[in-house]
This record gives structure tokens, C-alpha cells and sequence, in this order.
């Protein structure tokens, strides 16, 4: 039989299973070579040996049933299954009538029944002895036994495959020893030859049929245990029977007396004990080496483990599939505080809030513990300390197989500590947002509180301008005042403006707008000034650049352009200044890159105050005796502009020779839009007088508004307060209401929305906001009222009469919330 390889059982089997094919054949063969005997009387395939014991015709029978059998009870169709067990059960019925007509020496025996002539024909009458019939009833109820496939069905035929070895051991013995000659008194050689023979190949059979039963699996296993158990059963065979056929070879040829040869026999099978047992103690020794060096080491890693697990940083809590704890490191002892005695051996659920108890669920952490739902994950729980404090944890979840057992690991970590510093940290965001709001209401009040007088001064000193009848020097003193005026407006608007971006998100609008259109607004913006300090501005922009539209926030570009050109000027006496528009765009890459530069011949800046002037409150020239003014957070505000639109910004400059400022933004290419809002380059204060309501509470305000208007040729009637206005509007028609916001009995906002709900023929007239309230939010708030558009105060007179007339066009439509904000503010600029 092939020692199979253990790693290979499929391949193991299947050499099994050609054994028991093969071994099938041969006892079949042998049974039919026997029958051809009897039928042609050939004494060497009935007996084998002249004088030896002849095989019976009638165990030549039981011989091909049980080879047949054995090939059929292996088979997979349960016909075939049947057949062989069928005969196996002839086997079994011969074998058992003839022990029985042997013992009790009844007549007629099978073998008389079924084959009289040649079973008469041979001297002496050829019989199946007792001992034939008991190994024929061994093997067929082995045979019919594997056909069951019971429970434990291996191992009973093993024994029953055995005890026919047995018996065919004894045969081959006496055989090989020549005891066969005198069979009649030898009843070791009783079976023939070829009956022993027989035997053996059936037990062999059996036995590969069942490799795994109790001792077959010892015996093919590849491990010393098998080795050494091959090993016996070869040396117990071998060497007595070779000793014992040697003692009596050397008595029968007269060298040495029966009682040497028996001694020396004697001998050897004591050396030979003594040499397996010595094998068997050295192995079973080392062994025993060998499992001392293993539970050392396992417990020098227990002891490892264990170490670590005590100076591990988070709870490490073991469970068994009974979700009992088995393992409580130290982290746990402290997290839980439970002396890890305490608490092995109590369930899970001691260390968990009640069922019923609040806040997170954690049946899944119970389940998974002993083996399913969330292993692997990580999740939040609560947990419950000795003395009863719930408290959070997070919990990652692990299973371990160990054969039958499941053992779930919990790594848990107290997240009391994390949590309290999360609410720390929501409180301090929750005070940095309330001083957030608190600045933000200041800003408002200051704003609305500067703005105020700021228009009565501002106002008045346009009007006085525009008198023809003023003195050369007063008129001088009053363009002074205008210019004050000027920069201080501009100081307020960048001081709001920085604040605004600092504490609030801001939010841009972007829409199709041209680059060069801002450029050339920015130029007419500036150009008194120019054409004043007789400086030229050029704009170079790319071929094909001018009629390119890109997706961004026009007032916010702008505002960064203006900026830096409002700079150049003022920094430059001589020259001139260029803006530069370029596409810097990578090639196949969107969005486009869009760099805008401007460029002057001032007076530069020195290369160790570059990189700090970005920074707010930062001038080159901050002495009390410098030459230029402003407030330091132009250029702050245009990089953190940049910044929001995902850009860059930068300067390159040589002292005494002028600065080139530069930004450069990522935006999307756009279409043209269908109908563009005139620039305010374009807009033409118009003469046709309109009907206008004011609505306004301060009189300084009124009186300014009225000179403003009626000297542009409009008719100006004046509500002091909302309520008043609702009821002008309802009883006289105008086509434009300027509206305050702040002011007593009723505000702007809310008269603004009680007109939006009047009748059709008022609900519609153009409502401008005329407000110092100009912080975002507000402003949307006055858009969400329903208003039209938005003019701050300080109010430029210009911008006012220019407001009137876009809103007062006859096919004007009211302008949506975004838009409208732009067009206000591209009038509001200084
Ligand atoms: P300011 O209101 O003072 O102009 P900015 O933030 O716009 O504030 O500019 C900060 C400082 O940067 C200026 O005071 C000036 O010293 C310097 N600066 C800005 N632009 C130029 C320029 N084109 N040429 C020379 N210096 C400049």
C-alpha cells in the first residue's frame, strides 16, 4: 500500500481507491483460477503443492463474491451498492452454514449440495474447513458492513479486517514453515495455500477502504507516530517469522540442536524488543524535549503578550462566543475600574448600559463580540464604569476562530476627555461667533453712524460746487473740502471692506463679464485724476482677448484692478501706467488663466519691503512725514480677494524706476451674455424730468437729495418716514422711490414690502435703497424686500441722478438681487 502524501489528500484517496480495485481483481482472479482448476483437475491451481490442502470449489465461490462485492460496495450507483452487499450476504450465508454443518457435523454441507463430484473426486474429501468459513463470514461481514456506510463503520470493519489478517497469517506462517505437508494434524495450514493467500489480499482491501479509521490512520500517517508503528508491525512480523523459518532450517540440516536454534531465536526476538523499545523511548523522549521547548516558548509569549497587553494604551477586553469576559488588560482595569479578577468571568453586558438605558444602542457590539455584525468596524458606544458613570467610547471590534471557539476581542478607548474638549471647542466657537456677530452689528452701527454726517458733508459740498456764483477762493477752499471728503469716504469703504472679508464668508457672483470692459471702467474711473497728474494709461491686452468673456465676479476683479491702479497713480509723477491683460492659459486646460498686470513709472519700492505689502496697515513710507496717504489695506484686501478666487498676486518692482502689480485668476471661459448692463462709462445723466418720491427722515439728508434731483430737473416730493410714504404712493403716481432704511414710525424694508403687495398699478415702481446701511447682508435683505437697487451714502451726485435714470428707462426691468449689486456698485466707486 503507497504511503500517500498527507499534503495531498484528494491524490490520497484516489491511490486507496485503485488499491481496492486492484486487490478486488486479484482475489476474483483467484477464485476463477481455483474453479478452472477443479474443472480441468489441475492440482497446482486447486492446491498450489502436491499434498497441500486443496482449495474448496465452494470457497472459490465465496472468494468471487466477496472480490465482486468489494468492487461493487465502493460503487456511486446505490443499484450497484445493493448487488454488492447481496453478495457479500451469499458469502456470509455460506460461510455460516458451513461452520455450522462442520461443528455440529450436519449433513448435507453446502459444498456437497453444490459441486458432489468434485468434492468426492479428491482423497482426502476435499471439505471447507471451519476456519476457511470463518474468515469467509469475517471478510463478507466486513464487506457488507463498508456497503452500509453507518456510523463508525470504518472502524468495525477494520477490526473484522484484521482478524482475518489474523487468520491468514497463521496459514502463511504454517506454510512458509512447511507445516503445510501434514495438514491434517497441522490446523494452522487447514486453509489452503491459496485460501490464505485470498485472505490476506481481502484484508488488505478492507483495510485500504477504510484509511481513516482508527488504526489505519496511524499506521499511513507520515508523523513519527506512524513511523514507528510501521516500523513495529514490519519488525513483530519479519523477524520472529524469519527467525523462527531460520531455527528450524538449521535443525533440519543437523548443524546445530533444536534447543540453540530455539535459543538463539529466543535471543534475537529479545534484542530485537529491546531495540523498538529503545527506538520507541528515544522518540517518545524527544518528543517530550520537544513539547517542554514548545510550552516554554508559549509561555514565554503569553508572558510577552501579557506584558503588552498591560502597557497598552487602550482597554483590550476579550469575550468567549458566551460573551463572557476572559481578558481584561490594564488599560481596562483603570478605563472601567475593575480589578481584572473582579470582572473575568462576568458577561459583556456588566460593562455596558442597560438595554433600556439611553443614547446609543449596542446590541450590534454584543452580537459581533460573539461573532457577527460589525467586526472590523469602528463605532461609538457608550460604556458604564464600576461606580455606574456612563461615558463615551469608541470600540473596534475583532473575532478570532480557534477551532470550535470564537473568541471576540473589544479595543476600546474612553472618549470622555475627547468629547469634553469638543464641547470646549463648540463653546469657543460659539463665543468666537457671537464677537463675530457682535463686530459685525458694530460694523453695521459704525458704518451707518459715519456714513450719515459723512453724506451731509459730502452732499453739501457737491451743491456748493456746483454753484456758478461762488468766489475763485472759497471755491478753492470747497474743492479741498470735496477731496478731504473723497479720501475719507475711501478710508471708511476700505476699513468696511477689510473687516467684511476678515469676519464673513464671502460669497462671489460670478457672471460673464469681459476683463477689458473692467479695465476701461477702471480707466474711466480714474481718469480725472490722470488727466490731472497729466499721467497716460495705456491697456495692452492679447489679440483677441477684448471679445473673450470669462465666468467670474466682476465687482470683485474690478475692485482688485482699480486698486492697483488707483496705486500706480498715485505713486507716479511721471510716465506713464499700462494694464496688462494676458491669457496665461496652459495649453488644453480649463478653466482659462486670465494674468492682469499694471505696470507704472513711479517711484518703485525698495526689495526688503516687498514682501510685506500684503500685509494690512503696510507702507512702504509709514513716517508721520510721508508723501502719500492712505490707509494700508488696499492691498491687503485685493490679496485676500485673490486668495477667495483661488489666485495669485504679486509685485516686481526697481526703486526710482516703478512697479509692475500683478494677479493672475483661474476662470472659466463664458459665452457672451444676451444683454449686457451698460457700463458706467456709457450712462449719460439724462434730462427728462421725473416724478420722484423721497423718502428720508434726517432733513440735512432731504435737503441734499432735493437739491441733487431738482437741480438735475426732476420733481422731488418727501415722506419722513415709511408709513407717510405708503400713503403718497397710493394717492399720487411717481416713477421712482428713493428710500431710507433706518428711520422712525416705519423702516425702509418694511414699507418697501407693503408696496410690493399693493395694487398692480403701484406694486411695480422702481424702489432704490438710498442708505448708509452697505454691509452684504443687509443689502440682501433689501433685495429680498423687493427693492430695486442699492445707493450708498455718502450719495455722489452723479451716481444719483445716473440710478434715477436707469431705473426710470421706460423698458427697464427690475434687475435681480446679483446684478443689481453690480451695477450699484460700479456707480459707487470713489
Ligand atoms: P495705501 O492705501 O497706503 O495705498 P495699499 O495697501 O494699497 O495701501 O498699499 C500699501 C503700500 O504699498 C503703499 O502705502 C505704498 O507704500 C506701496 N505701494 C502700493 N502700490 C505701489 C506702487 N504702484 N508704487 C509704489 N508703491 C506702492
Amino acid at each position: 500500500m503507497p504511503i500517500m502524501d498527507l499534503t495531498d489528500p484528494q491524490a490520497r484517496q484516489e491511490a486507496y481507491a485503485r488499491t481496492v480495485d486492484v486487490v478486488a481483481w486479484l482475489v476474483i482472479l483467484l477464485g476463477a483460477s481455483v474453479m478452472l482448476g477443479w474443472s480441468i483437475h489441475n492440482q497446482w491451481l486447486i492446491r498450489g503443492v502436491q499434498g497441500y490442502v486443496t482449495m474448496n470449489p465452494l470457497s472459490a465461490v465465496c472468494f468471487i463474491a466477496c472480490g465482486v462485492a468489494l468492487l461493487l460496495v465502493h460503487s456511486t450507483s446505490p443499484r450497484k451498492r445493493e448487488i454488492g452487499a447481496a453478495l457479500a450476504g451469499f458469502a456470509f450465508l455460506m460461510g455460516a452454514w458451513l461452520l455450522v454443518s462442520n461443528i455440529f457435523d450436519l449433513e448435507p454441507t453446502p459444498d456437497h449440495i453444490l459441486f458432489p463430484r468434485s468434492v468426492m473426486a479428491l482423497n482426502p474429501v476435499s471439505v471447507m474447513h471451519h476456519s476457511t468459513a470463518f474468515g469467509v463470514l469475517l471478510a463478507s461481514s466486513a464487506i457488507f458492513i463498508l456497503g452500509l456506510r453507518k456510523s463508525g463503520y470504518q472502524n468495525q470493519a477494520q477490526y473484522l479486517a484484521l482478524a482475518l489478517g489474523v487468520i491468514a497469517l497463521f496459514a502463511t506462517v504454517g506454510y512458509s514453515y512447511g507445516a503445510g505437508l501434514n495438514a491434517k494434524l497441522n490446523p494452522l495450514t487447514l486453509p489452503s495455500l491459496h485460501t490464505a493467500l485470498g485472505f490476506i489480499l481481502l484484508s488488505i482491501g478492507i483495510l485500504a477502504s477504510v484509511p481513516h479509521a482508527s488504526l489505519m490512520a496511524v499506521l499511513l500517517s507520515r508523523d513519527d507516530t506512524g513511523r514507528i508503528f510501521r516500523l513495529m508491525i514490519a519488525a513483530a512480523i519479519l523477524i520472529p517469522g524469519i527467525l523462527g523459518w531460520l531455527c528450524i532450517r538449521l535443525d533440519e540440516s543437523g548443524y546445530i540442536g533444536f534447543k540453540t536454534a530455539e535459543t538463539l531465536v529466543t535471543t534475537w526476538s529479545m534484542l530485537q524488543l529491546l531495540l523498538l523499545t529503545f527506538i520507541t523511548v528515544q522518540v517518545m523522549y524527544k518528543k517530550s524535549v520537544e513539547r517542554h521547548r514548545h510550552l516554554a516558548e508559549s509561555k514565554a509569549a503569553q508572558e510577552r503578550l501579557s506584558g503588552i497587553l498591560s502597557i497598552a494604551g487602550e482597554a483590550i477586553i476579550s469575550v468567549d462566543a458566551d460573551q463572557r469576559i476572559t481578558l481584561f488588560n490594564a488599560c481596562a482595569e483603570q478605563t472601567f475600574g475593575y480589578a481584572s479578577d473582579e470582572i473575568v468571568g462576568k458577561p459583556l453586558q456588566a460593562l455596558l448600559p442597560d438595554q433600556a438605558g439611553p443614547k446609543r444602542a449596542h446590541g450590534g457590539i454584543l452580537n459581533s463580540a460573539s461573532g457577527e455584525a460589525v467586526v472590523g468596524k469602528r463605532c461609538e458606544i457608550d460604556a458604564r464604569r464600576k461606580n455606574g458613570e456612563i461615558f463615551p467610547a469608541a470600540v473596534s471590534i475583532s473575532q478570532l476562530e480557534l477551532g470550535r471557539d470564537k473568541i471576540g476581542t473589544l479595543v476600546l478607548r474612553d472618549l470622555t476627555e475627547q468629547h469634553r474638549n469638543a464641547q470646549a471647542l463648540i463653546e469657543e466657537k460659539n463665543k468666537a461667533e457671537a464677537a463675530m456677530r457682535a463686530e459685525t452689528e458694530f460694523l453695521a452701527n459704525m458704518s451707518h453712524e459715519i456714513r450719515t454726517p459723512l453724506n451731509s458733508i459730502s452732499g453739501f459740498t457737491q451743491l456748493l460746487l456746483q454753484r456758478s456764483d461762488l468766489p475763485s477762493e472759497p471755491q478753492a477752499h470747497v474743492k479741498k473740502i470735496r477731496n478731504a471728503t473723497s479720501a475719507l469716504i475711501s478710508i471708511v469703504n476700505d476699513i468696511l471692506d477689510y473687516s467684511k472679508l476678515e469676519t464673513s464668508d464671502v460669497a462671489l457672483s460670478p457672471v460673464p463679464m469681459s476683463p477689458f470692459q473692467l479695465a476701461n471702467n477702471c480707466v474711466s474711473i480714474v481718469s480725472s485724476i490722470a488727466d490731472l497728474k497729466r499721467i497716460p494709461i495705456r491697456i495692452q491686452i492679447d489679440p483677441g482677448l477684448d471679445a473673450q468673456f470669462f465666468q467670474g465676479d466682476p465687482y470683485r476683479i474690478q475692485q482688485i484692478m482699480l486698486n492697483l491702479l488707483s496705486n500706480a497713480l498715485k505713486f507716479t509723477d511721471e510716465g506713464g501706467v499700462t494694464i496688462l491683460i494676458e491669457d496665461e492659459t496652459p495649453a488644453s486646460s480649463d478653466p482659462a488663466w486670465l494674468r492682469v498686470s499694471v505696470r507704472d513709472t513711479g517711484i518703485g519700492i525698495p526689495h526688503d519691503r516687498l514682501d510685506r505689502l500684503f500685509q494690512r496697515f503696510s507702507q512702504v513710507d509709514g513716517s508721520l512725514s510721508r508723501s502719500y496717504d492712505g490707509s494700508g489695506l488696499g492691498l491687503a484686501i485685493c490679496k485676500r480677494l485673490v486668495a477667495i478666487m483661488d489666485g495669485e498676486i504679486g509685485v516686481n518692482s526697481t526703486p526710482g524706476e516703478g512697479s509692475t502689480f500683478w494677479f493672475r485668476l483661474p476662470l472659466p471661459r463664458a459665452p457672451a451674455p444676451i444683454a449686457q448692463v451698460p457700463s458706467d462709462g456709457e450712462q449719460k445723466i439724462s434730462a427728462n424730468p421725473r416724478s420722484i418720491l423721497l423718502v428720508e427722515d434726517v432733513e440735512l439728508n432731504q435737503e441734499i437729495a432735493i437739491a441733487m434731483l431738482s437741480g438735475a430737473g426732476h420733481k422731488v416730493d418727501v415722506a419722513s418716514n415709511g408709513a407717510v410714504a405708503i400713503e403718497m404712493v397710493d394717492a399720487a403716481k411717481y416713477d421712482l422711490v428713493l428710500m431710507d432704511i433706518q428711520m422712525p414710525v416705519m423702516d425702509g424694508v418694511t414699507a418697501a414690502k407693503k408696496i410690493r403687495q399693493m395694487n398692480s398699478g403701484v406694486a411695480d415702481i422702481p424702489i432704490v435703497a438710498l442708505t448708509a446701511n452697505v454691509l452684504p447682508d443687509e443689502v440682501a435683505r433689501f433685495y429680498a424686500a423687493g427693492m430695486s437697487a442699492h445707493l450708498r451714502k455718502p450719495v455722489d451726485c452723479g451716481e444719483l441722478l445716473n440710478i434715477v435714470q436707469k431705473q426710470t428707462r421706460p423698458n427697464h426691468t427690475r434687475l435681480s438681487g446679483a446684478l443689481a449689486s453690480h451695477e450699484v456698485a460700479h456707480a459707487i466707486e470713489p
